[in-house]
């Protein structure tokens, strides 16, 4: 936690998730740009790939909602994100969820 960033490895973050949300379609993230608060189940109704709700605002699918940050291309605060370490080694950055 050298420059303040959570990193955890893919097991950990889907089992805190479950702790906190019981059924992780109900899990919110919240986008480090502009804070729009996001759940799973916010991109399943919508028909957008479900992993994109920890990665990317929603503003980038539905206008008038959030704005169009994504954690691939986009710069923000460490705190406002986590680092998983998935099965294979990659490591993928999500946004926090609340
Ligand atoms: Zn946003």
């Amino acid at each position: 936690m050298k420059n303040g960033i959570v990193r955890q490895t893919h097991d950990e973050w889907y089992t805190e998730m479950l702790q906190v949300y019981g059924n992780l379609n109900k899990a919110t993230f919240e986008c480090p740009a502009c804070g729009h608060l996001q759940s799973i189940e916010d991109f399943l109704v919508l028909g957008i790939d479900s992993t994109r709700a920890y990665q990317d605002c929603l503003g980038r699918y539905v206008n008038e909602k959030g704005c169009s940050f994504s954690v691939d291309y986009d710069d923000c605060s460490p705190k406002k994100i986590r680092v998983i370490v998935t099965g294979n080694g990659h490591e993928i950055k999500v946004f926090n969820f609340i």
